[in-house]
C-alpha cells in the first residue's frame, strides 16, 4: 500500500478518534474515574474491567455502523453488560452513563504529532471532522483539544442523524462542504481514518479516495481487499499511511 499523492487533493475528511484524538487513552481515563467512584473494583482491577468494556462498547458502536443498534441501545446496554460480566450490580438509575458522558467529555488527548499535521495542512487543505459520536461529547472534545482553528467544519453523525459509513452521511457533509468551500470535485477529497469498517468503508460508499491510518501496522483483511477492488471500480483508490506526518510530504 502506499501513501496518496497530496497534490491531487483540496479537501481532507478527516476521522476524529484514534486518528487525531487518542480515544483509546481518553476513554481509559474516564472509565477509570467511574469506576473508582462507584467501587466497581480495586484499581489494580482496572485495567481488567477497562478493557471488556472497551471490548463490548468497540463490538456495539460496530453494530451501529451496520444499523443494527441505535445509539440509545448502546448506552442503555455497554455498562450493563460490563457489570452483568464481573457478576456486580447494576441499574441505569445508578447515573454512572452520565458520570461517564461528563468525564469523557474533558478527555482530549491528542495522537502524537496532530497538532502540528494539522496546523501544517490547514496552510493547503480544506479541513473537516467526520466522526461518529455523540454531539454533546464531541463538540466539548474538539473545543478543548485545540485543533478546532484547523478545521472548517466538524460533522457529527448524531447531529447528521446518519453515521459513517453510510452514503447518506456523505451526502449531507458534500453539501455543507459545499457551502463552506465551494464546488468540488469528488477526485479533489481525501477521507482520512483508522477504522476500516467507518472510514475507509465510507469512502469507498461515498465514492471518495480514501487513507487507512494503520500506526499499529495491522494486516490488511478480506474486507479491505474487497473494499480496494470496489474502490478502483468507481475510479477512486484507497491508500495506507502509518503516521499523520506521512500526508505532508509532498
Ligand atoms: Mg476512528
Amino acid at each position: 500500500m502506499n501513501r496518496p499523492d497530496m497534490s491531487k487533493y483540496k479537501i481532507l475528511l478527516m476521522d476524529a478518534d484514534n486518528t487525531l484524538l487518542d480515544f483509546t487513552k481518553a476513554e481509559a481515563q474516564a472509565l477509570a474515574e467511574v469506576f473508582i467512584k462507584y467501587n466497581v473494583c480495586k484499581e489494580d482491577m482496572l485495567p481488567v474491567v477497562i478493557s471488556r468494556f472497551s471490548e463490548i462498547n468497540d463490538a456495539l458502536w460496530k453494530r451501529l455502523e451496520k444499523n443494527e443498534v441505535t445509539r440509545e441501545y448502546i448506552i442503555a446496554n455497554r455498562f450493563k453488560d460490563t457489570f452483568e460480566f464481573f457478576g456486580i450490580y447494576y441499574s441505569a438509575e445508578m447515573g454512572i452513563e452520565e458520570d461517564y458522558f461528563n468525564s469523557l467529555s474533558f478527555q482530549y488527548p491528542l495522537i502524537e504529532g496532530a497538532e502540528a499535521v494539522c496546523r501544517a495542512l490547514s496552510e493547503n487543505y480544506d479541513l473537516y471532522i467526520i466522526t461518529n459520536g455523540t454531539k454533546k461529547i464531541q463538540d466539548s472534545r474538539m473545543a478543548g483539544c485545540g485543533l478546532l482553528p484547523y478545521f472548517k467544519g466538524v460533522f457529527i453523525s448524531q447531529e447528521l442523524g446518519v453515521n459513517k459509513p453510510a452514503k447518506e452521511y456523505f451526502d449531507k457533509v458534500f453539501e455543507a462542504v459545499t457551502k463552506l468551500s465551494g464546488p468540488f470535485d469528488k477526485s479533489e477529497v481525501l477521507v482520512v481514518g483508522d477504522s476500516v469498517s467507518s472510514d475507509i468503508k465510507g469512502a469507498v460508499n461515498a465514492e471518495l479516495d480514501g487513507c487507512w491510518y494503520n500506526p499499529a501496522g495491522k494486516a490488511l483483511s478480506k474486507s479491505f481487499d474487497e473494499l480496494a477492488e470496489r474502490s478502483e471500480l468507481s475510479g477512486r483508490k484507497l491508500y495506507e499511511i502509518s503516521r499523520l506526518e506521512e500526508l505532508l510530504a509532498k
